[in-house]
């Protein structure tokens, strides 16, 4: 095991440094910055068998979600680190105790090109990917740890359970993803930082990436901040949770960036008021902006995605802070909004700000159309004239 923290050069922007609003979350003032660049691994979908466990309520005949799988490199100067890694292409490869989940049916992987292939077709080499650090350890996270040499350091989370399988026979990890290579617990209690809540660590040292403790989902569960310009962040959220639904509306984030007309009036009769209020909400017509709560619930029944649902809920408290301010873009391992919405590698995410992507990202899972629109019954025409 070695040190978390290792000074390295900075990486020198030419904006001057104004004061911004992420001071206000206790980030230190920095001109180092990283370039973030997001891989589609694949599509995960989901069906009823899993999305109970993922979250509530499940409304009739929501059976399935299709959710993607990203992977993030980051580049800190000519440093290339991986944030995640998505979903290994070849199935038998898992231990038996995810293999289940897709022979079960629950799952079905859509995976043309792993992100090792993918980073290879677009011009950089596995060798020179110096560490790739985990959110946490679930197989549509930690990838394909043989494709990389063992030149290439594992970065976890201090409560990352390491007892592989055989061993422990409902494992995800197995021998082949440590084998050879330097693996490192982040160790939180050597930083004296915490940013909304939330310990965190300096991971080069010069406050162009940060990595926060965020419980709740799985043992060891990380978040990656990334200052990508001087005065703004990507804020890589991992399974803190999976459906924007569980994280929106909030009273900060109404505030700060209303829902837009025009979802307004489409959610008032697409959302339904048997399973969701608000208290200017009437039967038949919801009413979004006096909803001062998530309308999704993070899941809290037996056999539940989430291993501690109240820290989960805790952790996803903390993150809405970032959510609801201008120079912060929360993005999700599984964020289904954001599909078509943001360029992928080898283009970077690096002026989502400037670009105006948030305001457009931050209501589009209440669109009629979007796929993550999970409220109101889907129920069959033939269903519903019997
Ligand atoms: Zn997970």
């Amino acid at each position: 095991m070695r040190s978390i923290l290792c000074l390295l050069p900075a990486t020198l922007a030419l904006v001057p440094l104004v004061s911004a609003s992420f001071q206000q979350f206790g980030i230190p003032a920095s001109r180092s910055t990283v370039s973030v660049k997001r891989i589609l691994v694949g599509n995960l979908t989901v069906h009823d068998g899993i999305l109970p466990g993922l979250f509530s309520p499940n409304l009739p005949g929501v059976d399935s979600l299709p959710l993607p799988m990203y992977a993030f490199l980051l580049e800190h100067g000519a440093q290339k680190v991986m944030f995640d890694l998505g979903m290994r292409k070849d199935v038998s490869g898992l231990t038996p105790a995810a293999r289940e989940l897709f022979t079960a049916g629950e799952f079905v992987e859509g995976i043309k090109m792993d992100v090792v292939a993918q980073l290879e077709a677009g011009g950089v080499s596995v060798k020179d990917i110096e560490t790739v650090i985990w959110s946490h350890a679930h197989f549509d996270h930690t990838g394909d740890m043989t494709k990389f040499p063992n030149s290439t350091n594992l970065v976890i989370g201090p409560e990352t359970n390491m007892t592989i399988y055989p061993a422990d026979p409902s494992s995800y990890v197995q021998a082949s993803d440590f084998a050879g290579r330097n693996v490192t617990k982040v160790d939180f209690a050597k930083s004296n930082l915490t940013f909304s809540g939330l310990k965190a660590v300096d991971y080069f040292g010069d406050g162009s990436f940060y990595l926060m403790d965020t419980p709740g989902h799985f043992p060891g569960h990380l978040t990656g901040l990334a200052r990508v310009t001087p005065t703004s962040f990507i804020l890589l959220g991992g399974d803190s949770f999976h459906h924007d639904g569980q994280m929106r509306p909030r009273p900060a984030l109404q505030a700060a960036f209303p829902c837009p007309a025009h979802i307004r009036e489409s959610a008032s009769h697409t959302i339904s008021t048997d399973y969701f209020w608000s208290p200017d909400t009437r039967p038949g017509s919801f009413d979004v902006r006096s909803r001062a709560s998530p309308l999704l619930a993070i899941s809290d029944i037996p056999g539940s995605f989430y291993s501690d649902p109240v820290q989960a809920g805790v952790s996803v408290d903390k993150l809405a802070a970032f959510d609801a301010d201008e120079d912060f873009l929360v993005l999700i391992a599984h964020d289904i909004d954001a599909l078509g919405t943001l360029p992928y590698f080898p283009e970077a995410l690096d002026g989502w700000k400037a670009a105006g992507v948030k305001e457009g990202l931050l209501w589009h899972f209440l669109e009629v159309g979007s796929e993550s629109f999970v409220f109101r019954p889907n129920v069959s025409e033939s269903n519903s004239a019997e």
